[in-house]
């Protein structure tokens, strides 16, 4: 069995590789560990391997998981999840990034709930790029009206669009959703000259980040490749 710090190596230079073959700058794309059902242990030994960020989808996992390692220095926890509107209170407390904001509802909560004494909360709005209504994530259709009003909440600063299309789908009806997605992203920032370009693009997963980054991925949230294979939902969760 190879450890976490081989996978992250290893990751690292599938991102690396892909970066190149794109054309694009080395360095322009992150590795966002998704640490969800795994054990606080296992976040150390990504972190002695040189990882710093990691995704976190069910709150209070992640709440008790922040707290096991707080004598860790410069960790950036980034909220992944589907968000009820009565957790956002400690979702602005503690995380740095929220990736998965699709209403207006929840980003007016963070905005104001986001503590004065902390930068403003970074955050990705969640768009349901395939349109399926079943998945979280707002319609295509919505996206421009919504990063407008979000843009104008205080507290949050929107970065970037995240999307998580099926991994299951042929490559390149795969890769359609992810131009789709940047495309978007592209529509936004012409519409709104006046503003700092949204720079973030939250997309590919363990089986489809080379095609992600291709597409142009900031941002790949990789679980399974680092950590192995998850639990199946409904099984009990290996919690620290
Ligand atoms: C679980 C999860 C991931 C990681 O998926 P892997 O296939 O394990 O890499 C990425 N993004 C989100 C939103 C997730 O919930």
């Amino acid at each position: 069995m190879s450890s976490i710090a081989d996978n992250i190596e290893s990751v690292t230079r599938s991102i690396q590789k892909a970066t190149i073959s794109a054309g694009r700058e080395a360095g322009s794309v992150t590795l966002l560990a998704v640490s969800k059902t795994r054990p606080a242990d296992d976040l150390r030994a990504a972190v002695a391997a040189g990882q710093r960020a990691f995704g976190e989808n069910y709150l209070q996992e992640a709440l008790d998981k922040i707290e096991q390692l707080a004598d860790l220095p410069g960790l950036e926890w980034h909220f992944i999840g589907p968000i009820q509107s009565n957790k956002t209170r400690a979702i602005a407390e503690h995380f740095h990034w929220v990736h998965s904001v699709d209403r207006l509802k929840v980003a007016r909560r963070l905005s104001e709930q986001r503590p004065a004494t902390l930068p403003p909360l970074q955050v990705c709005l969640q768009v349901n790029i395939d349109g399926e209504s079943s998945k979280s994530g707002c319609h295509p259709d919505q996206v421009v009206a919504l990063a407008e009003q979000i843009r104008e909440l205080p507290r949050l600063r929107l970065r970037g669009l995240m999307a998580i299309p099926d991994p299951d789908r042929p490559e390149p009806a795969l890769r359609q959703s992810f131009r789709r997605l940047a495309e978007l992203q592209q529509r936004i920032n012409a519409s709104t000259p006046q503003l700092p370009a949204l720079d973030t693009l939250s997309m590919g997963m363990s089986g489809d980040l080379e095609l992600a980054i291709a597409e142009g991925a900031t941002c790949v949230r990789v679980g399974t490749a680092l950590f192995g294979r998850r639990p199946p939902p409904g099984e009990p969760r290996p919690l620290a």
